[in-house]
């Protein structure tokens, strides 16, 4: 639960759910997600802490409707996990070198995409991940955006997506 989901998922959707747009289909899905992880912590804590789950259902209007028996992270989070794990490795190398920062300074290249391409990046917390013919991370050469701080190759001053966002709001 520590690894997978608090290091990885809420890491990968922290962008989603900050920057994006509130009615963007990525963002519904996280959220969704996550209210779905909350109700199976509810269902969970139940029998040992029946009137604290009680209380908290009262107090945010929720309520737990069974069945919620088995709910497992999908198989693709293993592969999505060593690829993680592989690109967090080359990004502590080049940090060490005083090379790079944060991820969000990367642009990395990969053999395939374990789930969409725009998931890798968030998953990666990186800024940018295409796929080549050979494995490599390296720093990004664009515009950091100030809103999102992920790296981009146009020229304006916020990315695509977070001028999108600025617009609509
Ligand atoms: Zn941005």
């Amino acid at each position: 639960m520590t690894v997978q989901f608090s290091k990885t998922y809420l890491e990968s959707v922290k962008d989603t759910l900050y920057c994006d747009a509130e009615t963007s289909p990525a963002r519904r899905e996280a959220v969704f997600l996550l209210e779905l992880t909350l109700r199976v912590m509810l269902y969970c804590l139940y029998p040992f802490t029946p009137h604290l789950v009680h209380q908290f259902l009262k107090a945010c209007s929720l309520s737990l409707t069974p069945p919620v028996f088995s709910v497992g992270m999908p198989s693709v989070w293993d592969e999505v996990g060593a690829l993680r794990n592989q690109v967090n490795a080359e990004t502590e190398i080049l940090r060490q070198a005083k090379l790079l920062g944060k991820n969000t300074e990367a642009k990395v290249t990969l053999l395939g995409l374990p789930l969409p391409q725009e998931q890798v990046v968030d998953v990666l917390g990186v800024s940018e991940v295409k796929v080549g013919t050979e494995f490599k991370v390296e720093l990004h050469d664009g515009h950091k955006c100030p809103r999102c701080w992920k790296f981009h190759r146009d020229a304006t001053e916020l990315c695509p997506r977070c001028a999108k966002v600025e617009q609509t709001a």
